[in-house]
């Protein structure tokens, strides 16, 4: 079985919405960043939590899933967002630019068509602030199908918590993606 892809939104997961007062989390360090195509002058500020970049990678390196960027931030999440976090160069689903004014264009979240041809039987755990119950149906089914599926879902104005890698951690953990990492392992 291919190792599962752990899906990583950043807006709304690694980068919390603001808080009506538009004050950074106590926990967050605020950063300027140049998103690409965008003027120097132009800085878009943002809210970073430091604990997140070790978190991320104790859950890849201890449970035996593959981080990928899934996040309309696109190349950006791996050349600007993950080195502030202190990441290594993690790659990123090169997402479509569709013309839409929400993120649920068919009741669902507008990422998902891409990422279903993407993954074809690809186990997934997918970590994205924005789901909808068409979201989970098809989860579930995926998941019903023999490809383990798991959504995981931060509150979008808290963002990315130690439990939701700890149910990533538990859902891989007893799965045979392990034995599969080891006889890959073997192998070469
Ligand atoms: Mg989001």
């Amino acid at each position: 079985m291919h190792l599962p892809y752990l899906l990583l939104d950043i807006d709304g997961v690694l980068i919390p919405f603001p808080s009506a007062d538009g004050t950074t989390p106590a926990t967050h360090t605020r950063h300027d960043v140049i998103p690409t195509g965008r003027s120097a002058d132009d800085p878009v500020a943002i809210w970073l939590n430091p604990a997140h970049g070790p978190m991320v990678m104790d859950v890849a390196h201890g449970s035996v899933v593959a981080p990928v960027w899934c996040t309309s931030w696109r190349q950006d999440a791996t050349t600007l967002i993950g080195p502030l976090l202190g990441l290594p160069p993690i790659p990123y689903v090169d997402l479509p630019h569709p013309q839409i004014t929400t993120s649920h264009p068919n009741g669902y979240l507008w990422k998902r068509d891409h990422i279903d041809t993407w993954l074809a039987d690809a186990p997934v755990a997918w970590i994205d602030d924005d789901f909808t119950d068409l979201d989970q149906e098809w989860a579930a089914e995926r998941d019903a199908g023999g490809i383990p599926t798991l959504l995981v879902q931060p509150d979008p104005y808290i963002g990315l918590l130690p439990e939701h890698l700890a149910t990533v951690r538990k859902w891989a953990t007893g799965k045979p993606f392990r034995d599969a990492a080891t006889a890959a392992t073997a192998k070469s």
